[in-house]
C-alpha cells in the first residue's frame, strides 16, 4: 500500500513512512493511493468469521506487500486480543461495545495496533522510539497502555492536572517501564502545544527520534474499520443485514474508519455522525459553509474537538462531494442537558449505564429514526467508552449501578508516579534532556 497526501495527490510514501511521520510535511493527511475492495465471498460469509480472523483480512489486504503474513497474523493477534460484542436493547437498537480493552475505550484498537507496527518496523538497534502525547484524557491511557512493555519505544504523556478523571489519571500514571506521565499545569490546549513545540524544535529533534501517537495517524485509522465488520458478522448472524451505525464523533477518525471500511465493501445502509456542541461537521454537511471554531467543554469530554482533524480524509474519501456524503451521512448534534436526559432514560427504558459520549449517539439514532419512519434498518450506536472513566457526569442513582471492571479494580493497587510541570516549554524541554 502506497499512501498519498491530501495536500498532494502526486506524492508517494511507503506505509512505514506513513506510520512514523503520522502526518505528511505538507500537513495534509496521507491516505491510500488505492482502496482495495474485500473480496465478495469473504462478505458475504462474514458471519463465520472471528474478530481477529476478520481484522487479519481486512490488514492482510491492505498490508500483504508491507508485513509478510505469518508477521501480521501475529502482530494481528497480540493486538486485537479483546471482544467487540453487540448488545441487543431492543428489536431494532443494539449497542456495539468498544470498550472492553485495557483502557476502557475504543481507542485501544487504534493505539495498540499502532505500537506494535512501529515496534515491528523498528530495527534491532535502531534509536529508541519517543512517543510524545498530550491528552485530555482517554488517548494518553490507550497510548500509553498500547505501548506499555513494547521493546525500543518510550512514551511520554502530558496531561492537564487535576482536569482528567481518577480512573484515567491512574491509567496514565501507574504503569512505570517505559511509559512516563506529567501533569501539566495547564489545559489540554498547553498541553498539545507543548508536544506541538517539541517536534518543532531542532535540538530536541537532534537528540531523539520523536514521533506522535495522535488520531491521524494512519494506523490507528486501519484497526478500526475490523470492529464494523465484525459488528455487522455479529447481526448476520441474527439474520440482520440492513444496518445503520451511529457513531460519537470528535475529532471524526472513528467514523472515517466506518466509511473507510464501506469503500472497502462493508454493506451499510447509513451512518450518523452524532455530536456534542461543537458541531463543526453537522453545521457543514447542513450548510455547505465549513466553520472551524474554538472548542466548547461539554460532558462528553473526548469529543470536545471544534476542528475535526480527520474530517479532510472524509471529504478525500468521497471526492470533496457533500452532497454524495449527504446521501450515506446523517449527522445531529446534541447539548448537555440532551445528553444528561438521554443517560437517564437509556438507564430507565433498558438497564444500561451509557457514557456521555455512547449516550450522544443513542440520541442521534433516536433523531434519524424519527426522521425517517419508515427505515426499517437496524440502529446500532457505538459505545466509545466505559461509563465508570466519566463518573462526575452521573447522578448518583445511575452512578452506584456502575460495574467496575478487572482493568480498574487493578489500578487501585499500582503506585502512582507522575512529574509536575508548568506549561512553558523550557522546563518541558529540560526535563526531556535530563531526565
Ligand atoms: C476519542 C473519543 C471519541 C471521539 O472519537 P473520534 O475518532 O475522535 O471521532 C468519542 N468517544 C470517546 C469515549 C473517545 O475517547
Amino acid at each position: 500500500m502506497k499512501l498519498y497526501s491530501t495536500n498532494n495527490p502526486s506524492l508517494r510514501v511507503s506505509f512505514q513512512e506513513a506510520v512514523f511521520n503520522s502526518m505528511p510535511q505538507d500537513k495534509g493527511l496521507y491516505m491510500p493511493e488505492v482502496i482495495p475492495q474485500l473480496e465478495k465471498e469473504f462478505i458475504d460469509q462474514l458471519e463465520q468469521y472471528s474478530l481477529p480472523e476478520i481484522a487479519y483480512q481486512i490488514a492482510s489486504t491492505l498490508l500483504k506487500d508491507e508485513i509478510p503474513e505469518a508477521d501480521l497474523k501475529a502482530l494481528i493477534d497480540d493486538a486485537v486480543n479483546f471482544e467487540a460484542p453487540v448488545v441487543k436493547l431492543n428489536e431494532q437498537t443494539f449497542v456495539l461495545e468498544l470498550f472492553h480493552g485495557p483502557s476502557l475505550a475504543f481507542k485501544d484498537f487504534g493505539a495498540r495496533f499502532m505500537s506494535r507496527v512501529m515496534a515491528y518496523f523498528l530495527k534491532d538497534g535502531e534509536q529508541l522510539l519517543d512517543v510524545l502525547v498530550a491528552t485530555s484524557g482517554d488517548t494518553g491511557g490507550a497510548v500509553a497502555l498500547g505501548f506499555l512493555g513494547v521493546p525500543n519505544t518510550r512514551v511520554t504523556i502530558l496531561f492537564p492536572k487535576g482536569k482528567v478523571s481518577e480512573v484515567q489519571r491512574l491509567q496514565l500514571t501507574t504503569n512505570g517501564k517505559n511509559i512516563r506521565a506529567i501533569a501539566v499545569d495547564g489545559t489540554f490546549d498547553d498541553c498539545q502545544a507543548l508536544v506541538k513545540q517539541a517536534f518543532a524544535d531542532d535540538e530536541l529533534n537532534g537528540k531523539f527520534r520523536l514521533t506522535s501517537a495522535n488520531s491521524i495517524n494512519i494506523a490507528r485509522l486501519i484497526p478500526q474499520t475490523f470492529y464494523y465488520f465484525n459488528a455487522y458478522a455479529q447481526l448476520k448472524r441474527q439474520g440482520l443485514e440492513k444496518v445503520v451505525f451511529a457513531v460519537p464523533s470528535g475529532n471524526f477518525g472513528n467514523i472515517g474508519a466506518g466509511l473507510l471500511a464501506y469503500k472497502m465493501g462493508l454493506p451499510v445502509h447509513r451512518f450518523i455522525a452524532a455530536t456534542n456542541a461543537n458541531d463543526t461537521v453537522p453545521r457543514f454537511l447542513e450548510t455547505g459553509i465549513y466553520e472551524a471554531k474554538p472548542s466548547v467543554q461539554t460532558y462528553a469530554n473526548a469529543m470536545d474537538v471544534g476542528a475535526p482533524s480527520n474530517w479532510v480524509r472524509i471529504m478525500d474519501l468521497f471526492n470533496q462531494d457533500r452532497d454524495t456524503i449527504n446521501q450515506l451521512v446523517k449527522a445531529y448534534h446534541f447539548t448537555d442537558e440532551e445528553t444528561l436526559a438521554a443517560i437517564k432514560e437509556i438507564f430507565e427504558r433498558f438497564n444500561y449505564v451509557a457514557c456521555p459520549h455512547t449516550a450522544i449517539a443513542w440520541l442521534a439514532t433516536k433523531a434519524y429514526a424519527t426522521e425517517n419512519p419508515t427505515d426499517d434498518s437496524v440502529k446500532v450506536f457505538l459505545s466509545t467508552a466505559h461509563a465508570c472513566k466519566f463518573p462526575e457526569v452521573f447522578p448518583p442513582e445511575i452512578k452506584e449501578k456502575i460495574e467496575l471492571p478487572e482493568q480498574v479494580k487493578s489500578l487501585n493497587n499500582n503506585l502512582e508516579v507522575y512529574d509536575e510541570l508548568g506549561k512553558d516549554f523550557e522546563s518541558f524541554k529540560s526535563y526531556l534532556f535530563d531526565k
